[in-house]
């Protein structure tokens, strides 16, 4: 199948596909929320695999898990992850290594341990262990730590067997390096899919993000996820560039911050926002209650917040079922942001050229 033959309409490189998992099919483009599984008690990520019916994923950390005492030995004993998450049995998880803590430490565990480990949670998705790059971008160590990643990642592909899905993890800050890892990835090693890294200390030059992306997409017609990149503004974007699924904690953290996120426009700081009684969203969270119980009840802030992610999917998967021009829809979606409206306007010039 052409690239071409994927978009109903203009240029656009979204897609939608079904990925076969362990726990079952998994449509896709698909936003995998990050669960923070602490102890039960602190768990901050609200209840949502029963009340959103789209959302039946989850993105956990693996060496988080595997560091934290008493849980872990529960799984030891034969406790199951979803089951102490509190999520249904037929949940897909992904569960990426962990790495981000290697950014300033060294790397403590092996490419087959962190296999082992994700097996043990009964994963449906495996990220390979990985040393996300240095933010403040020292040349030499970078590219020590890309190599460092691509060796990791072809040790697990030599290791992994069994049904669930191996991504490995990739990094890189300029196309050319994304390209050529990518490339002898797919020739020395055998993955189901790639998992960019190292882009959220980049995010807001989106032009960088946006070419990195691309230059991904262009080498692989795999799946591609991308790390960290799933909030309420990157999605479109990631979406019109044909990334297959994304992560995000943005809900919780925008909570944290008192943020009310809405499609299309971003997110506000509720203390910011004093006359109204109701707010502009038809969540089960916003519809019945006034703003002012919302402002008070971090949970359900970051219940709705989650909704808002979810609802940018869903509004984005209309337009595409539609028919609707979907370049015409993000013009108008990126119009008051300049830095965002000229990321997607070189993002339209590339994917025209691409399709
Ligand atoms: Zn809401």
């Amino acid at each position: 199948m052409s690239l071409a033959s994927l978009s109903k309409r203009a240029a656009m490189l979204y897609r939608h596909r079904t990925l076969k998992t362990p726990h079952g099919p998994l449509e896709t483009p698909v936003l995998f929320p990050v669960r923070n599984i602490g102890k039960r008690s602190s768990d901050n990520t609200p209840e949502y695999a029963d009340s959103i019916p789209d959302l039946r994923t989850a993105m956990v950390n693996t060496r988080a898990i595997r560091q934290r005492g008493p849980q872990w030995d529960r799984l030891l004993e034969g406790a199951t992850i979803r089951e102490e998450m509190g999520v249904p049995s037929k949940t897909i998880l992904y569960a990426d290594s962990g790495g981000f803590d290697y950014r300033s430490k060294e790397v403590d565990t092996t490419p087959k341990q962190v296999l082992e480990t994700q097996r043990q949670l009964d994963a449906d998705i495996y990220g390979t262990l990985d040393r996300p790059l240095s933010p403040e971008n020292r040349a030499v160590e970078n590219q020590q730590r890309i190599e460092e990643s691509t060796t990791y990642a072809l040790q697990a592909s030599d290791a992994h067997e069994g049904e669930a899905l191996l991504f490995a993890s990739v990094h890189g800050h300029d196309p050319k390096t994304i390209r050529n890892t990518l490339r002898y990835l797919e020739r020395k090693g055998d993955f189901d899919g790639y998992a960019l890294g190292s882009l959220v200390p980049i995010r807001t030059d989106y032009k960088k993000v946006t070419k990195l992306i691309l230059s991904a997409r262009r080498v692989t017609d795999k799946h591609l996820h991308v790390y960290g990149l799933g909030g309420i503004v990157y999605q479109p974007l990631l979406l019109y560039l044909g990334v297959d699924s994304f992560d995000s904690s943005a809900f919780i953290r925008s909570a944290g911050n008192r943020n009310y996120l809405v499609p299309g426009f971003g997110g506000t700081e509720l203390h910011s926002i004093e006359e109204l009684e109701h707010l502009p969203c038809s969540c089960p969270v916003c519809c019945s209650r006034p703003l002012s119980t919302i402002r008070k009840d971090r949970n359900l802030l970051t219940q709705h917040n989650l909704w808002s992610l979810v609802t940018e999917l869903r509004r984005f998967r209309y337009m595409v079922a539609g028919d609707y021009d979907i370049e015409a829809y993000l013009d108008l979606r990126f119009e008051h942001n300049e830095v965002t409206q000229r990321a997607y306007q070189m993002a339209k010039q590339q994917v025209r050229r691409f399709t």
